[in-house]
């Protein structure tokens, strides 16, 4: 987990200017608002549905219809960021934490964070040599973290006895 930025203004508060600036201002109900904030108390890379899981467990009561709904205007609001894992969707903070690429396990479905700022150049010279205006890059690399395939090799090794 990398350091979290500082921000002038509570995600709570953030969504709210974000609700407010629409073109038809949006109101901002209480559900949301616990929602924004129980999203916002931990960094972590989640789904939908772990989300609602999560939700239950601290006894928190929020419609499904309103977490889906939540987490898009949370990505268009630009506070959420969504990472496509084959058929899998998961949200992470955007709003409030640095910019920085993915190791994901295919086996136990880790994501460890890292930061390479020079990555950035790279990518950078690679647009200008095909004069490509970048939006934004990021980097997912996938494969097997140390601890599973510590297993697998342990595993291998009974195998064989
Ligand atoms: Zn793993
Ligand atoms: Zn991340």
């Amino acid at each position: 987990m990398l350091k979290p930025l500082k921000v002038a203004q509570s995600p709570v508060n953030k969504f709210r200017e974000y609700l407010a600036s629409r073109a038809k201002p949006q109101r901002y109900t209480e559900s949301q608002r616990r929602l924004v904030e129980f999203i916002f108390s931990a960094h972590d890379h989640f789904d939908a549905d772990q989300l609602c899981q999560d939700l239950d467990k601290a006894g928190i009561t929020i419609s499904r219809a309103t977490v889906y709904r939540t987490l898009a205007k949370l990505v268009d609001a630009g506070m959420l960021r969504q990472i496509h894992l084959g058929t899998r969707v998961v949200y992470e903070h955007e709003y409030g934490y640095p910019e920085h690429a993915h190791l994901h396990c295919s086996q136990c479905g880790k994501m460890i964070e890292f930061q390479r700022p020079e990555l950035e150049n790279i990518v950078q010279e690679i647009c200008q040599q095909h004069r490509f205006a970048m939006n934004s890059f990021n980097l997912l690399i996938h494969g097997t973290c140390f601890e599973c395939n510590a297993k697998r090799t342990t595993q291998r090794r009974l195998d064989l006895v």
